[in-house]
């Protein structure tokens, strides 16, 4: 049984419900995972509150030398989280290890709040004349302070693509601002998480600031429902984003839901071939295509489809299909069997509304246990076929063909999503007219997956995002803090 994390120590509530995690390249049971303990939910937010007034009394520059040493820490743990990783997800080593360093990243980042949760302040905004002590003196200043305060509980939902790197967007920079915090990771693969957890207590993050509780929805409902919990920072798939959204926020309650999505890839006939192809297929084959940034669509505009659809099906039947641990493995196993379902009902689905299929990923050689699906390449799909308006979350590629750019553009603006989009062309004049045009919060040019470093906002728009401050950059410490103006005039 995978234990919750609670006031600094292992905590074992079982709950009446557990999810069987399982290898999914293996199909073999790794863990049981607590999904209904309303105990441990009830204990998690206890123990933040409590721990709440001392920690938000502690000095910053205190506060964020326990992220110095906690990035220490899992640096030199990086090759044994990214295995399990691998073990619970099914990544390639190379992806693990990457998100680990993502997630570093954010850690990095936190340990700036010194500088970063500053307010301001502009003295002498006004004079009052009364209670002057002589005419000479001219009036009494008045100052005027802008302060950043922590906000008090914070929860954090995260979904089950980026076990390690996704709560770190969210905690380090909560508790760096002086919050304590509560996170509910996805029930599917949290033993990474867990890992991560224990490794900032022996960092000497004090009992109480950072507690780890499983379950499912019920228990997630719970903790937003929880009157001493303020803030809610949730990712994940827009169903449950967009009634998070409407719970926490009709609670009183500040939320941020970073949520799902449909992206595109336009390719111009001027493009850089070799870059171009190289960028699509590692954006929407990656992490077998469970990413929030998976370029799962490429819109092809003129002529360009004639030297990119060959050159497109050529690389992605070269991807080595295997277990993440396997050396020279390039994509890993859906993360579940009901990934794995999602993905040949995709292609089933395709198949029935007329879209071309170049490369089937059912057909591939595959290692035979496990939930492993090859890369799909689908041609001559239309914006209103299912292929071109769903999430699939998983490795199949769509194209769609366009006259120009403003065609192009016309198509992706169509998706209810607007994670990301990006543009593969030599020309500033189109690359322009994309940026102003695209209606997405993460844009690229040249670039396939057009992530932002921490030190800026992440998130998308549309049904991509629920709320108004995004994650990471100057909003997650906006998010994390709340502001108070204080008025000083000292007679
Ligand atoms: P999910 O929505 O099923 O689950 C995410 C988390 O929310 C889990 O912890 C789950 O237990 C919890 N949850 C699910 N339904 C809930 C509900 N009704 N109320 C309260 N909590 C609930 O998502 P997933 O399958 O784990 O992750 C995949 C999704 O996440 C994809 O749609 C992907 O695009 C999205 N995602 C988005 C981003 C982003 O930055 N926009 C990043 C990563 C993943």
């Amino acid at each position: 049984m995978i234990h919750h994390f609670i006031g600094g120590a292992k905590f074992n509530d079982v709950g009446s419900h557990q999810h069987t995690a399982v290898n999914p390249a293996t199909g073999e049971s790794i863990g049981q995972i607590p999904l209904d303990s309303l105990v441990a939910a009830d204990r998690a937010v206890a123990a933040a509150a409590s721990a709440f007034p001392a920690w938000s009394e502690t000095p910053v520059g205190d506060r964020i030398q326990h992220l110095f040493r906690f990035k220490s820490i899992l640096e030199s743990n990086a090759k044994d989280l990214a295995a399990i990783l691998v073990q619970e997800h099914g990544k390639t080593t190379a992806e693990a290890l990457g998100s680990v360093r993502r997630g570093i990243d954010c850690i990095e980042h936190a340990c700036a709040a010194p500088v970063l949760m500053m307010g301001r302040t502009l003295p002498q905004i006004a004079v009052s004349s009364s209670f002057c002590r002589t005419k000479e003196e001219g009036g009494v200043g008045i100052d005027s302070v802008v302060d950043r305060l922590p906000l008090g509980v914070c929860l954090g939902i995260t979904p089950f693509n980026f076990p390690i790197m996704v709560p770190l967007w969210m905690w380090p920079m909560a508790v760096a601002c002086g919050n304590t915090f509560v996170l509910k990771p996805s029930e599917k693969d949290p033993q990474s998480t867990v890992r991560v957890v224990e490794l900032a207590h022996e960092a000497g993050l004090p009992a109480g600031v950072l507690n780890l509780v499983h379950g499912g929805v019920e228990v997630a409902s719970a903790l937003i429902r929880d009157p001493r919990v303020c803030a809610v920072s949730f990712v994940g798939s827009t169903r449950a984003g967009a009634e998070i959204y409407a719970s926490a926020a009709s609670a009183g309650k500040r939320v941020q839901c970073m949520a799902g999505a449909k992206n595109h890839s336009i390719i111009m006939p001027d493009a850089m071939r070799d870059a171009a192809v190289e960028g699509i297929i590692g954006s929407a084959f990656g992490n077998s295509g469970q990413r929030c940034l998976a370029g799962s669509t490429v819109v092809c505009v003129g002529d360009s489809a004639e030297w990119m659809v060959p050159r497109l099906v050529d690389a992605a039947r070269a991807i080595r299909v295997s277990a993440g641990s396997d050396a020279g493995c390039a994509m890993g196993p859906m993360q579940d069997a009901d990934g794995f379902a999602r993905v040949i009902a995709a292609i089933e689905s395709g198949q029935s509304d007329g879209a071309q299929l170049l490369l089937d990923g059912r057909a591939l050689k595959l290692p035979t246990n496990g939930f492993f699906v090859g890369p799909s390449i689908f041609d001559h799909v239309t914006p209103e076929m299912s292929l071109a308006r769903n999430e699939i979350f998983g490795p199949v590629l769509s194209i769609m063909r366009a006259r120009d750019l403003d065609d192009a553009v016309a198509m992706v603006n169509k998706s209810e999503y607007g994670n990301m989009a990006v543009i593969f062309t030599d020309s500033g004049h189109a690359a322009r007219r994309f940026e102003r045009t695209v209606q997405a919060g993460m844009i690229g040019v040249n670039v396939g997956v057009p992530a932002p470093m921490a030190a800026f906002p992440f998130a998308g728009w549309k049904r991509s995002f629920f709320g108004d401050l995004h994650t990471n950059g100057e909003d997650g410490v906006r998010f994390f803090t709340k502001s108070r103006v204080t008025v000083r005039r000292w007679i």
